[in-house]
């Protein structure tokens, strides 16, 4: 029984996973406050008097990049470890239901297998090593009966359990023109929480339809500025396991921008979605790239909308266009507005933007 569940490794735990992103997880980032390279604050684990010592408790990663903890509280008896007894102690998990903790909020990070250790040896050239990163559920594993070392099946989709805290005061977004208002509203801001995004733009990505008060799905990362490479950062950041495919950027507040007799405009990317928003052209969506998913498709469909498509003017851009219009045209009526070459979306004036949608 035991070795069908779902085995993730606590040294890749330790090595993956730093504190930070644990304390989002657990939703407790706020508590704690950047001292030097330090996170101190309150101790989490142990009851306070009336006036608790915000410096008792503190985390950082000075050894050898592992994230470690310490309460200098006599009411914790000097207790201190790694990120894996943090999480043990905090949500009381014990060693092997920790290890669904782990599967479960970070298994974008983490290489879940069914049986611990069983890497086969000798796999041919070329083969897969590594497994695959996927969602795992304790009821998935168990309810699997195959031994195989790997697949974790990805399970269903399902909003995160924390929010980043961001700024939405960021200068790159006032260079490419979005407002505060569309960053407001959309819940873009610069993350500076240590963590995978980090210094980054964070562009949080709901399902749709999106409850009130809903966490995003995901969040995906652009690096503020266009010197991502003398940064020698990714200019995005995407989640490994983020089903792009399966969404449509901006589909709720398209949907609820416009009338029902209204098309969508399909972009492909966010930033065109902000551009046509600001510009009074409401019903913008994104694939996410020049590619237009089955199921993006059938999102589209569904909404029982025409669809205006507008790709960038390149290449990819025209064949993208051409493959999506073959997936709309039996079950809507479709427009594509071919832009010039080398033009996209957000960079056309407003007047520009009305002059081609209204040819
Ligand atoms: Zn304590």
């Amino acid at each position: 029984m035991s070795d069908e569940r779902p085995y993730v490794s606590f040294k890749e735990v330790k090595e993956k996973i730093p504190l930070p992103d644990v304390l989002e997880a657990l939703g407790i980032a706020d508590n704690f406050r950047q001292s030097g390279d330090a996170l101190v604050g309150c101790c989490p684990f142990h009851k306070h008097g009336p006036r608790p010592n915000a410096n008792q408790f503190r985390m950082d990663d000075r050894k050898g990049g592992l994230w470690l903890w310490k309460c200098f509280s006599p009411d914790c008896d000097g207790a201190g470890g790694d990120v894996i007894e943090f999480v043990k102690r905090h949500e009381n998990l014990s060693d092997s239901h920790v290890r669904f903790w782990f599967a479960d909020h970070f298994a974008d990070r983490l290489t879940c297998s069914k049986k611990p250790q069983k890497r086969s040896r000798g796999t041919p050239k070329g083969a897969k090593k590594e497994a695959r990163p996927v969602r795992l559920t304790p009821e998935r594993a168990e309810a699997s009966t195959q031994s195989k070392e790997i697949p974790c099946e990805p399970a269903d989709i399902k909003p995160l359990r924390f929010r980043l805290s961001v700024d939405p005061d960021v200068p790159y977004l006032r260079d490419r023109g979005v407002t505060q208002e569309t960053a407001a509203r959309f819940g873009l801001g610069l993350s500076r929480r240590r963590g995978m995004f980090q210094g980054y733009l964070a562009i949080p990505v709901f399902r749709y339809p999106r409850d009130r008060d809903e966490n995003p799905i995901a969040y995906l990362g652009r690096w503020p500025g266009e010197d991502f490479d003398d940064a020698d950062r990714p200019r995005y950041k995407f989640p490994a396991d983020f089903p792009k495919s399966r969404f449509l950027y901006g589909l709720n507040e398209a949907l609820a921008d416009t009338k029902e007799d209204e098309p969508l405009i399909l972009v492909e990317g966010c930033f065109s979605v902000f551009r046509l928003m600001q510009a009074d052209i409401p019903g913008a969506v994104a694939s996410f790239g020049a590619s237009l998913s089955d199921a993006q498709a059938a999102l589209l469909l569904a909404s029982g909308r025409s669809v205006i498509l507008m790709y960038d003017g390149d290449e990819a851009g025209y064949a993208g266009m051409r493959k999506a219009a073959g997936k709309l045209i039996t079950g809507t009526l479709v427009r594509a507005i071919k832009l010039p070459d080398g033009r996209q979306p957000d960079d056309l004036s407003d007047d520009e933007l009305r002059s081609l949608l209204r040819r």
